[in-house]
């Protein structure tokens, strides 16, 4: 299956100079949206994986295809103030500015291979931080799924100590 040619690159969204890779093109296409979820969950199939989880919106389409794919849970990282119950959250450094991240403090338990999932692997900041915070609940990251890597940019660097694996490199 070509991934690549399915994923629509859009120039200057959100804004001037940003290259946006659009995954709705992908989705779209049912052969290549079950192909995509078949390829990234047979990838961790053999680490018997608890739990998926990812940071919100668009990892969400993949994260939770692949739970059931997986018969794992399902567990979502959100942005501030969006999560019901007690939360732990996480800060992190953007380009321009920080964000921050948070997860039910009883989402996982001790010892649980939890596999992170997002669409894309950028500078890997996001990615980072969402593996400190799952860690930080006692939870061990067996791997780390992208459907889209972006190379240049070098953020498998920085999610060195984990297996990472993603579907298309641009
Ligand atoms: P990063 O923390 O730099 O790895 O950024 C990853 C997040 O930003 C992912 O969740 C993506 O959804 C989004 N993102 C970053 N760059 C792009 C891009 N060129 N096209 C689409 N989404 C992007």
């Amino acid at each position: 299956m070509d991934f690549k040619s399915r994923i629509r690159t859009v120039p200057d969204f959100p804004k001037p100079g940003i290259s946006f890779k659009d995954i709705t093109t992908l989705l779209k296409d049912r052969e290549a949206f079950h192909a995509a979820i078949e390829a990234l969950a047979s990838h961790f199939e053999p680490m018997g994986v608890d739990m998926v989880t990812g940071p919100e919106a668009r990892g969400y389409i993949f994260a939770s295809a692949m739970a059931y794919r997986l018969n794992a849970g399902f567990v979502p990282i959100r942005k501030p103030g969006k999560l019901p119950y007690k939360t732990r959250g996480i800060s992190y450094q953007l380009e321009y500015g920080e964000d921050r991240l948070e997860v039910h403090e009883d989402a996982f338990e001790p010892g649980q291979k939890v596999l992170v999932v997002d669409d894309l692997l950028a500078t890997g900041g996001t990615i980072r931080a969402t593996i400190d915070l799952v860690e930080s609940l006692g939870a061990r990251v067996v791997g780390v799924a992208f459907l889209i890597e972006l190379t240049e940019l070098g953020g498998r660097k920085r999610l060195q100590d984990h297996e990472v694996f993603s579907l298309i490199q641009f």
